[in-house]
Parts: structure tokens; sequence; C-alpha cells
């Protein structure tokens, strides 16, 4: 599957970046660092710099989407569109949330600016269910 969206975008098929792609699917969001932490098991050569090249491509490429924690390293995740995220400060937890709906905000924001917005991130921040216990 991967290998098919990176041909598409005419980016080389290497190991490496379909393995960061799969891991990154699986945790939904993950830092560089975390996946380094992955790649360097399977691939124990590659370096840190090596995935920040990667994932700064896969992002260029709408592959990947950047998300922003505040006060932390931004996590990423396969681009699916715009949505909101739910964070916790205390532990970092990162949540998608798909239900709300971003589209009026667009709308009011382009009324205001009288500019043509097509994407937006929110990023909603507060205490966890486990870390309000
Ligand atoms: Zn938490
Ligand atoms: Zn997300």
């Amino acid at each position: 599957m991967y290998d098919k969206i990176l041909r598409e975008r005419e980016l080389k098929v290497t190991p490496q970046r379909i393995f960061i792609l799969e891991e990154i699917k699986k945790m939904g969001h993950a830092s560089v660092e975390d996946l380094h932490e992955r790649v360097k098991d399977v691939y124990s050569s590659v370096s840190l710099a090596t995935i920040y090249k990667n994932i700064h491509l896969l992002v260029g490429e709408d592959i990947l989407t950047e998300v922003p924690v505040h006060g932390r390293k931004p996590m990423y995740e396969i681009n699916i569109g715009d949505h909101v995220h739910i964070t916790c400060p205390h532990c970092g937890s990162v949540e998608d949330n798909m239900d709300m709906d971003t589209a009026p905000f667009i709308a009011e924001a382009n009324r205001q600016t009288g500019r043509k917005f097509d994407r937006v991130a929110v990023m909603l921040q507060g205490a966890c269910s486990k870390c309000n216990n």
C-alpha cells in the first residue's frame, strides 16, 4: 500500500520509508525519536538525521502531517485530512477526533480575512481521564 503511495509521488521506495509509514500507522502519532527507536531495532545503522530527513520529505509530499504538541516535540501521523487533536499536557497523549466539524471555523476565518484557507489545525489541550485521577 505505502509503496504505491510513494511511487505515485515519484519518491524512491526504500524499506526504511515503508517501515516508518507502517510504524506511524500502528502508533497513530509518533515523534521522530519514537520512530528512530523502532527503526533502529530493524535497521540498526539508521541515524536520527536520516529519520528526520525522511519525515520532512514525507510531510512535504503531504503523506504525513505534523501535529504540534504544546511544550513537546511535534508528532507525525499519516495524512487523513483535517481533524481535531485532543492532547494532554501531563502525559503528552494525542488523540484524534473526527467528529468535530472544523468547516464552520474555516468559513468564519475566510469571511473575516477575505482569504481562502484550505487547511486548519485544531489542538485542544486538557488533562486526559488518566491524568485527572
Ligand atoms: Zn494524560
Ligand atoms: Zn491525528
